[in-house]
């Protein structure tokens, strides 16, 4: 069995799966909101703890664990970079060494949202296709290419269309840059936003609903509470967060034409295929190929589909008995 974790900058979701890549186990813990590092490293840990327990195993007894991971990757060192999600995450940590050690056995590390996307190409909504443009719509708004079958990470920034430009000059986006899309649709963003206009005396059930459910941020089912209680500032925002997604992705699709772009991420993922339309119809007066355009799905693994994605960072071992011969 290998264990695969996905940490996002909301929560940590573990499984455990076996050699079919079903999920036997699974955990989902918050991220810890401070701390650093090394409280994070402790939460992972827990959580894998966790779903090990449940798959009936010793996490030191699994082959490995993958980590998809926010922030800048070096996955040959094993360390997390400016990962600006997380707390106090602006230095280098090296996370593949203290998280190993914690839980017994090797761990591999690579960029959260290509492993999600490399998930959905293998397992979920991209298996037809042969290149893919995935956009995760969460705390961030994270991109994954796949291209003749691989996937494409550049020199190693590549995919990042929350911060393509969507307004010269715009919005603060949390990569300190302007006008980037994630600075109008990102959860973080958004919550800012919301802020913002609560300052300037306008109306919004949004933080008395995150209060009711003992929250410190506003997560996706706030949003979506929100929007069944017809809260005009949160439709507002998120009116303005598709119009930013429609304009990004159709520039992104103008760049790479791909088969398919699949939407996940914890905001698309909750706000489901009403929105997956919104955002298609709001991609469409800026599509160059919008005679053809590229297909559009929401991602079909769902929540586990990023911690599933990097459980299939670790390959079987040379040699081990009990799995399938397999030529890489
Ligand atoms: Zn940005």
């Amino acid at each position: 069995m290998r264990g695969g974790i996905d940490l996002g900058g909301t929560k940590i979701q573990a499984v455990v799966v076996d050699d079919a890549g079903e999920v036997k186990g699974e955990e989902r813990v918050p991220t810890p909101t401070g701390g650093g590092p090394p409280d994070v490293a402790d939460a992972i840990a827990g959580a894998l703890r966790g779903a090990a327990d449940a798959a009936g195993v010793e996490t030191a007894a699994l082959d490995g664990v993958g980590v998809g991971s926010p922030g800048i990757v070096d996955t040959r060192k094993g360390v997390v970079s400016s990962a600006r999600n997380l707390p106090d995450w602006e230095g280098s940590f090296p996370l593949a060494q203290t998280l190993g050690a914690a839980v017994g056995t090797r761990v591999r590390i690579e960029n959260d949202v290509q492993v999600a996307t490399n998930a959905e190409f293998e397992l979920g909504a991209g298996r037809p296709y042969r290149s893919l443009l995935g956009v995760f719509w969460g705390t961030g708004v994270g991109g994954g290419i796949i291209l003749k079958g691989r996937p494409w990470i550049g020199r190693g920034g590549a995919g990042e269309i929350g911060h393509v430009v969507v307004k010269k000059d715009g919005a603060r986006c949390p990569c300190g840059r302007r006008g980037c899309m994630e600075a109008y649709a990102g959860r973080k963003a958004l919550e800012q936003r919301a802020r913002k206009r609560v300052e300037k005396g306008e109306k919004t059930d949004l933080f008395k609903i995150m209060e009711k459910r003992g929250r410190d941020r506003l997560t996706s089912g706030i949003w979506a509470r929100a929007l069944d209680h017809n809260d005009r500032v949160a439709a507002k925002l998120l009116d303005e967060a598709v119009e930013a997604l429609g304009v990004g992705v159709a520039s992104a699709l103008n760049v790479l034409d791909v088969d398919a772009v699949i939407l996940g991420g914890g905001l698309g993922l909750r706000l489901g295929e009403p929105y997956r339309e919104r955002i298609e119809a709001a991609m469409m007066p800026h599509l160059f190929s919008s005679d053809d355009p590229p297909a559009m799905h929401m991602a079909a693994l769902g929540d586990l589909g990023g911690a599933i994605g990097a459980s299939l960072l670790i390959r079987p071992r040379r040699g081990a008995v009990a799995q399938p011969a397999t030529v890489s």
